[in-house]
């Protein structure tokens, strides 16, 4: 097993097992991802045979940066290969404000399949262990030179398909001695997986839950999101009124405006009727159109109508900036340039 794939609670039962004094573990993590070590011998305060006994049996490695792009608008957008190979995106997102957001991906690849997703496309390569998903938010902060403040995990992959890597990277994204990002700064943005919601809603933190819906009209969503077909949307609308009662807290819908496919004035009809009594937001997108596929972006008019008209029937509506478009900012487009595919 490599040092990235463990989380805190293995960590900690590994240094339990092997009878050495538990702060070893908090030592341990606060190198790797407090104090950004990039190999044990750079962790001078624990013992020199500890050190040598979990470089054998947990090998730590880190990500290669093989590729950045930056784009006009300041976002910063990364492929970063891991040490079998496998090629995942990321990107750095700063505001004028002073935050600085990175949206980290959750899987090498994605079996979800949507038909407007480049990364869908490519299929799924592998699940990301834990570490990797940290390493993301490193080497993005790394590369900034400034802390980073918000992690949305809605790169590449679903992160409920990898439910238990992705709560453990956010158990040390939030943890106050590693990376220190308060949970309501770190979304996960689910293609609908009910199961997940569920137990996203028994978690302890107050992360952020973000949905993909782009369609409430079953056939339109069957059309762009074929995988999801058996989640009817009235199943994933009752599941998300029971997350909204079980937690409190609000949860934000995302929908990617897509000329001629769920832009119709009926799209917009059942689109208010099912947000109607529901504690959300809905982020409006204006796709990021992906190279050799027939989905077109609306018109900023058209995005600002939807906003007027969700807002009057009092849904909370805002309008996502796209960003990164002259950065191949659609995930999955600068993995599927350099000819990462499924295996
Ligand atoms: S949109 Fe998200 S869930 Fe759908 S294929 Fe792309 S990465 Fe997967």
């Amino acid at each position: 097993m490599r040092f990235k794939e463990l989380s805190i609670e293995a960590l900690e039962e590994i240094i339990r097992q092997a009878g050495i004094s538990s702060f070893r573990a908090k030592q341990i993590l606060t190198w790797a991802y407090g104090r950004d070590a990039r190999s044990y011998d750079e962790m001078t305060d624990i013992p020199v045979v500890v050190r040598e006994q979990f470089a054998l049996a947990y090998p730590f490695d880190e990500p290669e940066m093989i590729e950045k792009q930056v784009s006009t608008d300041g976002s910063r957008k990364y492929l970063l290969r891991y040490e079998d190979g496998t090629l995942v995106e990321t990107v750095g997102l700063p505001s004028q404000d002073g935050r600085l957001t990175v949206c980290c991906s959750s899987q090498s690849g994605c079996a979800m399949g949507c038909a407007f997703c480049a990364t869908g496309k490519a299929g799924l390569a592998r699940s990301l262990a834990p570490g990797e998903i940290v390493d993301q938010v490193m080497v993005v902060a790394r590369d900034f030179g400034e802390r980073v403040t918000n992690v949305v995990v809605m790169g590449q992959g679903e992160p409920f398909a990898n439910y238990d890597n992705v709560l453990a990277a956010l158990r040390i994204m939030n943890h106050p001695k590693l990376l220190n990002i308060g949970a309501r700064h770190i979304t996960v943005s689910t293609c609908g997986i009910v199961e997940g919601i569920r137990r996203f809603a028994t978690e302890p933190e107050q992360f952020t839950l973000a949905v993909s819906l782009h369609a409430a009209r079953q056939e339109v969503r069957d059309s762009i999101m074929p995988t999801l077909r058996r989640t009817r949307v009235g199943e994933l609308r009752k599941t998300l009124e029971e997350y909204v009662e079980e937690t409190g807290r609000r949860f934000s819908f995302e929908y990617a405006l897509m000329d001629g496919v769920n832009d119709s004035d009926e799209d917009l009809k059942e689109l208010v009727s099912y947000c109607k009594r529901l504690l959300c937001h809905v982020n409006l997108i204006q796709l990021n159109e992906v190279e050799g596929s027939s989905y077109r972006r609306v018109s900023r008019e058209k995005v600002e109508r939807w906003q007027e008209a969700l807002e009057e029937a009092g849904i909370a509506a805002s309008i996502r900036r796209s960003r990164g478009a002259d950065i191949a900012g659609a995930c999955g487009q600068l993995a599927a340039s350099q000819g990462n595919t499924a295996q």
